[in-house]
């Protein structure tokens, strides 16, 4: 199987409630490598940018809102089939529909705080990463 990059954001309600470790050890526990992190602040318009697939839907305010509402950490994580493996880590985005064991049913707090992002598909992990980091940033 090949090793995958994915892009993964840990939200402002993980960062609020002090989870980044916690967070992050359920990553390294499924297998999965941090090779770039960084705390940032989002600007709404980076905000609007990076969930601008949804700006049409009913919760685009919410989400810009809550994406902007502390600082989050963006990361890369890499890994053998990367981009399933942090999706089925992370858990349904309702926890309320996610597994146990998984991040959103541990920690998450609403469908609107949910803890973490990941990339759905190879396309948009390159296009996310891309967005935040610089190629000399991300250590393999
Ligand atoms: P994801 O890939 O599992 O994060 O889910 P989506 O791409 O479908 O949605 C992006 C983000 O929008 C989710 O992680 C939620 O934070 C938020 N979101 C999705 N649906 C709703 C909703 O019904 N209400 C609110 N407030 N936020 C939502």
């Amino acid at each position: 199987m090949a090793i995958e990059r994915t892009f993964s954001i840990l939200k402002p309600d993980a960062t609020r409630r002090n989870l980044t470790g916690a967070v992050n050890a359920k990553i390294e526990q499924a297998g999965l490598r941090i090779v770039a992190q960084k705390r940032v602040h989002m600007t709404r318009g980076q905000a609007e940018t990076f969930y601008s697939v949804h700006s049409a839907r009913p919760f685009f305010g919410e989400l810009v809102e809550s994406m902007i509402s502390g600082p989050v950490v963006v990361q890369v994580l890499e890994g053998e089939n990367a981009i399933k493996t942090y999706r089925d880590v992370m858990g349904a985005t309702n926890p309320a529909n996610a597994d146990a064991g998984t991040i959103r049913k541990e920690f998450a707090v609403s469908v609107g705080e949910n803890t973490v992002h990941g990339s759905d598909a190879p396309e948009t992990a390159a296009i996310e990463i891309a967005q935040w980091f610089a190629g000399n940033e991300i250590v393999g």
